[in-house]
Formats: structure tokens, C-alpha cells, sequence
């Protein structure tokens, strides 16, 4: 537990444990299906998905750039679904070899939008790991190609999810008992 952050109503969904054990299983998977990419353009999508790119790719053996999109998604008078890029990458991923690298897919619309834009752009192959899956909530079909865990539909925080900011830090998954 990260000092000065216990709240009496914070729960633990997935342990630290849990979490670096499975991460380690999707590292070796990446390697496995990557063995014969010179290069593989591993973009996160800020903020986050930080905690977990990091602890992921140190994991991966297979050569990787990395890079990161930021995007917004907006509420009240615009269309359901839409994103908006704050920040785009840096990189060409023209003819390069994709992994886009995401916290949690929720509705969908947020990787929807990411990975089509990704194709339009040329890339050689796009897929998607995503470290949490909560299905019962998806708006738009995305197949994630590695996934880390299903959860049900509750909003958690930490390793890099936040409520108003805080919380990111925190090691574990966890959840806010009302
Ligand atoms: P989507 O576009 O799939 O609906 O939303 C994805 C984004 O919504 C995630 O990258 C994350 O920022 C946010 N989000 C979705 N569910 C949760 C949750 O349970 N907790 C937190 N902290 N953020 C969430």
C-alpha cells in the first residue's frame, strides 16, 4: 500500500501480485508472436496507460520504440462516442509493426477511434493490449489481442487509473466503496 493514500473505503480488486504475474505472461506472449519483428512501435495512450506500458515493455525482449497518443473524450453537447486527440505521436508508423498499449477499454469508442486512425495512417499490422476489459459495458466492437484481465463494471483506480487525478500511483487495481 502506498503510504499516506489508505482510505478506509479503497478495496483491492487485483492485487500487485496478480498484476505482475499476468503482465509477465503478456510480455512473453508479445515476444512469442513478435519473434520475427525487427521493430515493433509500442504506442500508450496518456496518462494512463503509463504504469503499465512500463512495467509491460520492460518485460519485452523484442526490439521496441515507444510512443504516446492523448486523447479527450467529451460529455455534454457533442456526439456520444466522440474523441478528440490532444496530443498525436511523433513517430511515421508507416509500414511498421503496431502494439497499442491501453489501461482499460470501457465503452470502446476511445481505441476505436485510435486504431482506425492508426490503419488509415499505414501500418503494417495494429493490435491491442489492453491490461483491464470491461466488457458488459462495450458500445463499439474492439478485439483486444492481449488482455490482461475481465472485470465487471465498477470503476476502479490505480497503476496509472485515476479518480480526479489521484490514486494513478497506487500498485494494485483497486475499487471506491461508495
Ligand atoms: P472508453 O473510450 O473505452 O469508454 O474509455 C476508455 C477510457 O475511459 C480509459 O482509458 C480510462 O481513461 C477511462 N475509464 C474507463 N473506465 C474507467 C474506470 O473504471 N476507472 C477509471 N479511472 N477510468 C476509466
Amino acid at each position: 500500500m502506498v503510504e499516506g493514500i489508505e482510505k478506509p473505503n479503497l478495496k483491492t480488486l487485483i492485487s500487485e501480485e496478480r498484476l505482475q504475474t499476468r503482465i509477465a505472461e503478456l510480455a512473453r506472449e508479445i515476444d512469442r508472436d513478435y519473434a520475427d519483428a525487427e521493430r515493433l512501435i509500442c504506442i500508450g495512450v496518456l496518462k494512463g496507460s503509463v504504469f503499465f506500458l512500463v512495467d509491460l515493455l520492460k518485460k519485452v525482449q523484442t526490439p521496441v520504440a515507444v510512443d504516446f497518443f492523448q486523447t479527450s473524450s467529451y460529455g455534454a453537447g457533442t456526439e456520444p462516442g466522440e474523441v478528440r486527440i490532444r496530443k498525436d505521436i511523433d513517430m511515421s508508423i508507416r509500414g511498421q509493426h503496431v502494439l497499442l498499449i491501453e489501461d482499460i477499454v470501457d465503452t470502446g469508442y476511445t481505441l476505436r477511434t485510435i486504431l482506425d486512425l492508426l490503419r488509415f495512417r499505414g501500418a503494417r499490422s495494429v493490435k491491442l493490449c489492453a491490461l483491464l476489459d470491461k466488457e458488459a459495458r462495450r458500445e463499439v466492437e474492439v478485439p483486444i489481442d492481449y488482455s490482461g484481465f475481465s472485470i465487471e463494471d465498477r470503476f476502479v483506480v490505480g497503476y496509472g487509473l485515476d479518480y480526479d487525478q489521484l490514486y494513478r500511483n497506487l500498485p494494485f487495481i483497486g475499487y471506491l466503496e461508495p
